[in-house]
């Protein structure tokens, strides 16, 4: 009943770079539901999107002010992501 969907690691990292503008309200409604889909999905972006939403959530709280996502953290997120499955490294928690 259901397609057959492919995760690549490319194909995660254009959808992290959407999340931002995701967890902004930027993104049209299409655009968000094929987000959501891709996270249905794919656990490493969920978590990644999870993240994502609780450092704005938490921005926002501090200022008021529409706030960007420090870089560090950016990058920590798409660090995460390139964890590889097959690498061996130890998954953290
Ligand atoms: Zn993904």
């Amino acid at each position: 009943m259901s397609h057959p969907h492919h995760h690549t690691d490319s194909e995660c990292q254009e959808l992290l770079r959407q999340l931002n503008a995701y967890v902004d309200g930027e993104l049209a409604g299409e655009l968000c539901r094929e987000l959501q889909q891709h996270m249905d999905d794919c656990p490493d972006c969920e978590v990644v999107f999870e993240t994502l939403t609780r450092t704005v959530a938490l921005y926002r709280n501090l200022d008021e002010e529409p706030a960007e996502l420090p870089a560090d953290v950016e990058a920590r997120l798409f660090q995460r992501l390139s964890l590889s499955p097959c690498s061996g490294l130890p998954a953290e928690g």
